[in-house]
């Protein structure tokens, strides 16, 4: 279906990411693939993943999700991967798109609250439940304005709906491991032969601002900005 933008922004000589083979929908009513891969090129973020007609729709969430339901994380959708990157853990080399350390955070199945996701993307309002081993519960993708520099028509907010997963506890510091083989960001660098030093950085981030995020006074409103 749409993998070509995936497809022409990476040497597959170069990455060991897949190239995915022929877009194949589902049929009936299987599971759908989630998965957020954290990865820190760049700047890091959280990859939030989830299959829909044979290809993962994604969003990269700068700050990672929050299980606060009065927090807003920007998620900017990014180009539609294929369904085998779910299971990609490891590490880009420099000069490749996205170079860096990549960790399946976490993975799972989800699903749309609303069978028509494609409505849904074009309403700009995707309701669903996660099923993973870190995020569970009911969850919104909602389309909003950009912010600042980023194009408008990416920009989305994640949040978290209130249900019994919903909590102020950090996830992200408090499950700072692969969900696939229990690594941190700088063991997967090491045993890849990537950027142990940068990848360290990654495990590291966020630390002081999980110290202050309890604090009372965040408006419902005020979305986290990048
Ligand atoms: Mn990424």
């Amino acid at each position: 279906m749409k993998l070509n933008e995936y497809r022409k922004k990476r040497n597959f000589a170069a990455t060991p990411e897949p190239q995915g083979a022929t877009v194949t929908e589902k049929k009936g009513n299987g599971s759908l693939i989630y998965t957020i891969q954290k990865h820190v090129a760049s700047h890091l973020h959280y990859d939030l993943r989830l299959e829909w007609r044979g290809v993962l729709l994604s969003w990269a969430v700068p700050k990672g999700p929050s299980l606060d339901p009065a927090v807003k994380r920007l998620a900017m959708q990014t180009e539609d991967h294929p369904v085998e990157y779910a299971g990609f853990e490891g590490v880009i080399p420099a000069g490749q798109y996205g170079a860096g350390t990549v960790m399946l955070w976490d993975r799972g199945t989800w699903q749309p609250e609303s069978a028509d996701v494609d409505a849904s993307l074009q309403a700009g309002e995707i309701k669903f439940t996660l099923e993973g081993k870190k995020l569970q519960g009911s969850w919104v993708l909602v389309h909003t304005r950009g912010f600042g520099s980023k194009p408008a028509q990416s920009a989305w907010l994640l949040v978290k709906h209130r249900d019994q997963y919903a909590t102020t506890k950090d996830v992200t510091q408090g499950e700072p491991r692969s969900v696939a083989s229990q690594r941190l960001l700088a063991e997967i660098a090491r045993d890849g032969g990537g950027d142990v030093e940068r990848a360290s950085e990654g495990d590291q981030a966020g630390k002081a601002r999980s110290a202050t995020s309890a604090k009372p006074g965040r408006g419902p409103n005020q979305a986290d900005r990048a």
